[in-house]
């Protein structure tokens, strides 16, 4: 039974869209890798809203995922968790971290931030400027990092390191505008899910080694990463909703499921006819080793 204390099984897994358009080829990939890599291994899988971000949601998307999802034959344990209703766990874990001197108030614009700071892995990496500011209304919350080197063992890519003082600098929290961030909400939430395996693209490979931080900072557990190689378009970028990649065909899932099989590394036999019948051979056929390598790190060449 999913969820009931004490009896969780070793494999817990997730799929985390944005509602910010809907599903695209790239997302499939990333839901069709998770859902295997845990059913295959007799785990649950579950499905997280991540509307945290008010101004990146577009209204309709959350259903039209769902919808999707459910066309293209994906079965998830319990009730999907929308991260837009969850600004109470997200404020207590601040003011716990807040209490434990982790965070500060920061002022700075994005654009001052632009013309004085180095480029990290992942953008800018903040000078730390306000490090001294005791968080307050009207301020955005940055963690403090330290200095040591955050490492995990990534199930494709093996040691991952990254120095998160001169890579990525502290990071934030909670915007100006009162939004908790990504990196906030994805903790407290594999936290809360008891997630034992994160598979997600790599373009959220930067991200780890924060999300990493902080559950330490927190005192929660780490959980296995996978991170999966990203479908580009012919420009060379991440496929993604901001760039309008072409929503999935609902009224057609076979196709798609098929060719998202064989970017996995996958060789689906020619005679699968229904969803059904690709799922009934997908989940045997899963195997890590067969994926392809990534091409670049991420946001490490
Ligand atoms: N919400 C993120 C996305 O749509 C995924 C986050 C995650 O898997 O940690 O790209």
């Amino acid at each position: 039974m999913p969820g009931l204390p004490g009896r969780s099984p070793v494999y817990r897994g997730r799929f985390a869209p944005t509602p910010s358009g809907p599903l695209h080829f790239g997302s499939l990939v990333a839901a069709l890798g998770s859902c295997l890599d845990a059913r295959s291994r007799g785990g649950q899988w579950l499905v997280r809203m991540e509307d945290v971000d008010p101004p990146r949601v577009v209204a309709g998307a959350a259903d039209a995922i769902l919808a999707s999802l459910e066309a293209f034959g994906f079965a998830w344990d319990g009730p999907v968790l929308w991260q837009g209703r969850r600004g109470a766990a997200y404020g207590e874990t601040l003011d716990r971290l807040a209490r434990a001197g982790l965070i500060y108030g920061c002022a700075c614009s994005r654009k001052r931030i632009a013309e004085t700071a180095v480029t990290g892995v992942d953008g800018p990496v903040y000078p730390g400027t306000c490090r001294g500011r005791p968080p307050g209304p009207g301020l955005a919350s940055r963690f403090r990092v330290g200095v040591e080197r955050v490492a995990f063992r990534d199930a494709l890519l093996g040691r991952v390191a990254c120095d998160l003082a001169t890579e990525c600098g502290d990071f934030v929290l909670q915007r100006v505008d009162g939004v908790y961030t990504y990196q906030l909400a994805v903790v407290v939430d594999d936290a809360f899910q008891d997630i034992s395996h994160v598979v997600r693209g790599a373009d959220l490979l930067a991200s780890t080694p924060r999300q990493i931080a902080l559950q330490r900072a927190l005192g929660l557990a780490t959980p296995e990463y996978l991170h999966l190689p990203v479908v580009l378009d012919r420009a060379g970028d991440k496929l993604s909703k901001q760039t309008r990649a072409a929503p999935l065909e609902d009224h057609r899932p076979l196709p798609a499921l098929l060719g998202a099989a064989r970017f996995l590394g996958m060789a689906p036999p020619g005679d699968l006819a229904s969803v059904a019948e690709f799922w009934g051979w997908a989940v045997s056929a899963w195997r890590r080793e067969t994926l392809p390598p990534l091409r670049g790190r991420g946001g490490w060449a």
